[in-house]
Parts: C-alpha cells; structure tokens; sequence
C-alpha cells in the first residue's frame, strides 16, 4: 500500500519503510521509527539476547 504522491512530512518506519499515517501508532526506539506491523520483528531483534528454545538452552561458562 503506497501512494505515489510524497508528502513532505513522510514519516517512515526505520525497519520497512512504510510512511506513517496520521492517527497510526508507531515506536520511537533509540533513534528508530517503528511502526506497528514492524514492531514484532524489531522486539525480536532487541530482545534477541533473552530468547531461550525450551530444550536447546545453552550453558555458558
Ligand atoms: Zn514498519
């Protein structure tokens, strides 16, 4: 869904580059726009570091 005409107020996702549209919620994160269908994939990435798979978790040391 893009519209050819380009506004000059575009705000557009960090992650896929989709302009905001008024009223749309999005997520200012350390410098980056994230939009709600993005924000699942952006949390996966930040939390990437807390995700364990039940039965692979690792040992560390
Ligand atoms: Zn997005």
């Amino acid at each position: 869904m893009s519209y050819p005409l380009r506004r000059r107020t575009d705000f557009l996702c960090t992650l896929c580059a989709q302009a905001l549209a008024p009223g749309e919620e999005y997520w200012y994160i350390n410098g980056a726009v994230i939009c709600g269908a993005c924000l699942g994939r952006y949390a996966r990435l930040e939390l990437a570091p807390f995700r364990h798979v039940l039965g692979e978790e690792r040992e560390e040391g």
